[in-house]
């Protein structure tokens, strides 16, 4: 049986990137594979969150992944904290994987910036935990953007240490699945750095619940430079921002980037601009109205990650029995 676990983390409202890239991506795999989908709290917090807007904002993403097409009937959808798995299994894996590893992993540089001294440990090893996630299921496949591949191989790299360690094979090891033209969604601040939750500016953002007014404003405030688009790809990989806009138009309509330069190539940007608004809104709108209607009825949402939690730890718990076993913890 292939298997998949995906997860994003509650740490604010999610944005284009993460439905281009993760989540619509994840509602079309629901066919072909079991799909562990989870609401990543315990990663959330290797940076500080509030708890009351942690809390709410693990409602919101829930309520994001059903409104976007997740079937939380036939998969599984919980939030992490509520399963013992991903924190008993992490702590061997924080004794399996090496600092040397750790030290290459570039979103821990990302995210920790200068202070690296005041960076929580957590952040560190934030890897382990995404690899005890994956492996706490034994899952086979894990769709990941571009930015997590490093983490995906550190966990390989884990799973496979693990199984020489203790001569067993316990652990599969774990296969990207890349995807299409928006496998990376850039800021719309700047095209260079990738479109996230945790960026300062709300304007380097669509956010799924960005009301159509919104999503105009701000792609016409997108920074772009001053030529209008070119007729060819050749010219859209040194102009990042405009290569960013298209890569979002094409993602959208689900087309490759040379169909979109087909389509709107040598248009000017404030004419483009008006283009992209259209499609962008004409996509995100139904999502955004069945979100509002989920988040009106919390205790609906609390009650779907409740079964999640149920049945994923039924998965899980035999997965930790067998780690603690072959590690050698005494079972009293
Ligand atoms: P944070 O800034 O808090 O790390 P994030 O925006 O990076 O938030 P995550 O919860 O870390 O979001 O990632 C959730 C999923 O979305 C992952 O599968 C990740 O690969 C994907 N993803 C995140 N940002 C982008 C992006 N800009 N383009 C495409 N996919 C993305
Ligand atoms: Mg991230």
């Amino acid at each position: 049986m292939k298997r998949i676990f995906s997860g994003v983390q509650p740490t604010g409202n999610l944005h284009l990137g993460n439905y281009l890239g993760a989540i619509r991506n994840w509602v079309r795999l629901q066919n072909e594979y079991e799909c562990i989908f989870c609401v990543v709290d315990m990663h959330a917090i290797t940076v500080w969150q509030d708890p009351a807007e942690l809390k709410k904002a693990t409602r919101e993403v829930t309520a994001s992944f059903i409104a976007a097409g997740i079937d939380p009937e036939k998969h599984v959808l919980f939030n992490q904290s509520a399963v013992p798995a991903h924190a008993q299994l992490a702590w061997v894996f924080n004794c399996v994987a090496r600092i040397g590893w750790l030290n290459r992993m570039t979103q821990f540089k990302e995210k920790a910036g200068k202070h690296r001294e005041n960076a929580s440990v957590g952040l560190y090893a934030y890897p382990n935990l995404m690899a005890a996630d994956i492996l706490s299921y034994k899952a086979t496949h894990v769709p990941v953007g571009e930015d997590q591949k490093q983490h995906l191989e550190l966990s390989r790299d884990i799973a496979q240490k693990f199984n020489n360690d203790f001569e067993a094979e316990v652990f599969p090891l774990p296969e990207p699945l890349i995807f299409g033209s928006a496998t990376r969604v850039m800021s719309l601040r700047d095209g260079t750095k990738k479109m996230s939750k945790s960026a300062e500016s709300d304007f380097s953002r669509i956010n799924m619940t960005d009301s159509a007014d919104t999503i105009a404003q701000k792609i016409r405030k997108a920074k772009t430079d001053p030529e209008p688009l070119p007729e060819s790809l050749d010219g859209l990989d040194s102009r990042p921002e405009a290569a960013n806009l298209v890569g979002i138009y094409a993602a959208l309509r689900d087309i490759d980037r040379a169909q979109a330069i087909a389509e709107v190539g040598g248009k000017p940007f404030s004419e483009f601009k008006g283009i992209l608004t259209e499609v962008a809104v004409e996509h995100l709108a139904p999502i955004n109205a069945r979100m509002r209607e989920l988040l009106d009825d919390p205790a609906q949402i609390d009650a779907v990650l409740h079964r999640g939690m149920e049945r994923a730890r039924a998965i899980s718990e035999p997965v930790i029995d067998e780690v603690y076993e072959k590690v050698g913890f005494l079972k009293p």
